[in-house]
């Protein structure tokens, strides 16, 4: 078919139909355009988070993260995600829709500049709607929205995100424990260094550096108790952000674990028995409690929020009983403690904290794969007294 297409061509050519110059010339220019057209096209990974995990009885969590390309034919010069186009996908292959009415709607609610592919190429994050543009009921980032009201903003609540994860490689074992086997006891790993200790460091570093890129305001990484777990800090930043940028985070550990053949999990408790499971400790503050004098207004979160324990339980994660046993740091999940650089309560004042009288608090209760906007939420809601569930 080819040769045949060639000899039309050549045929057309030599009965000059067309002039030849003609033909060449034009050929030319369009493949200048084509040229030039490539040369300003740009690429917009849009990315969101699936329903596939989600238990709405106990709670949304939507932790998997999709993502697909569109390639934008124009230079992109605007950061702001309302110059973005909305896009669709098949909600029936991610757990979002019916396969009879599978449409969903991909809503560009904030860009970053993308760190892998670089030059002017995007990272676009979405949250999720039905084609009459309401919320799709995996949409914790509308729920988390609607709580901001104006004296919720006045008060800038900020979040410090502790991720947690787990490196395994692609036969589901730990990454770097030997073979079919157990490294020594937990002891020698978190923020160690060497490699008898630390395995993975790569990846983490790659991922810092990604995140860094993409501005991101993370703040930090350890190695965890156990080997092979790791940890990244988003934050402090406020609300809707600091869902958005966890989101962000945890696209590229996985984007970038494809290229290590590393696979991050945030699974709670990839290793049954006497090994740490993976959390997301939520660092929280409001401009009251940042203030001198902000212990009272701690004290006042923590009291409120020891009467909401079960409910923010509920939506922390799942698989979180297998973490939150009390066995390994963070007492069991049906006891509600609060202390002053306790590790084992489920809501602690970190030392410097209670020294200098006013900062922020930590909850520790969340799991690793806790929607980031639900915890926002929760502990809005709790704090702030609000009614919406
Ligand atoms: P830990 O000692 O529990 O391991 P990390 O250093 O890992 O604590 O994380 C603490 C987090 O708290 C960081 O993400 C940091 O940005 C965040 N943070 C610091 N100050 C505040 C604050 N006032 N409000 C909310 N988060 C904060
Ligand atoms: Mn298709
Ligand atoms: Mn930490
Ligand atoms: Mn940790
Ligand atoms: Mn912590």
């Amino acid at each position: 078919m080819h040769a045949s297409s060639v000899q039309t061509l050549s045929a057309k050519a030599s009965c000059a139909v067309r002039p030849a110059p003609v033909y060449a010339s034009r050929l030319r220019a369009r493949r200048g355009a084509f040229v030039i057209r490539a040369a300003l096209a740009q690429r917009a990974e849009y990315i969101w988070a699936d329903g596939l995990e989600g238990d709405l009885s106990k709670g949304a969590v939507f932790n998997e993260m999709r993502s697909k390309t569109k390639v934008i034919p124009e230079p992109i010069t605007s950061m702001n995600p309302k110059d973005f186009p909305d896009w669709s996908f098949d909600g029936s292959s991610t757990g979002q829709a019916e396969g009879n009415n599978s449409d969903c709607i991909l809503n560009p609610v904030a860009i970053y500049p993308d760190p892998i592919r670089g030059g002017d190429n995007v990272l676009v994050m979405c949250d999720v709607l039905y084609p009459d543009s309401s919320p799709h009921i995996t949409n914790t980032r509308a729920l988390l929205v609607k709580l901001l009201t104006p004296d919720v903003v006045a008060e800038k609540p900020m979040f410090g995100f502790e991720q947690e994860y787990t490196m395994l490689n692609k036969t589901g074992q730990v990454f770097g424990w030997p073979a079919g086997g157990y490294p020594a006891p937990q002891g020698p790993f978190y923020c160690g260094v060497g490699s008898e200790s630390v395995y993975g460091r790569n990846l983490a570093e790659a991922h810092m550096d990604a995140c860094m890129k993409a501005g991101l305001l993370i703040s930090g990484i350890n190695a965890e108790v156990m080997p092979g777990q790791w940890e990244f800090q988003i934050g402090p930043v406020g609300a809707p952000d600091v869902g958005d940028e966890v989101m962000i985070a945890r696209w590229l550990l996985h984007r970038l674990g494809e290229q290590f053949g590393i696979v991050c999990t945030f699974n709670p408790k990839p290793v049954q028995g006497d090994w740490n499971g993976t959390g997301a400790h939520t660092n929280f503050s409001t401009e009251s409690m940042r203030k001198p004098g902000g212990m009272k207004a701690i004290d006042e979160a923590i009291e409120r929020l020891s009467k909401t324990h079960a409910e923010h339980i509920s939506q922390y994660g799942t698989g979180n009983e297998l973490r939150l046993t009390g066995k390994h740091e963070t007492c069991d999940m049906n006891t509600f403690r609060s202390g002053v650089a306790d590790r084992g309560a489920s809501i602690r004042i970190p030392l410097p904290v209670q020294l200098k009288g006013y900062g922020y608090l930590e909850d520790r209760r969340p799991a690793a794969n806790v929607d980031p906007y639900t915890v926002a939420r929760l502990l809005i809601k709790t704090t702030f007294g609000k009614e919406q569930s």
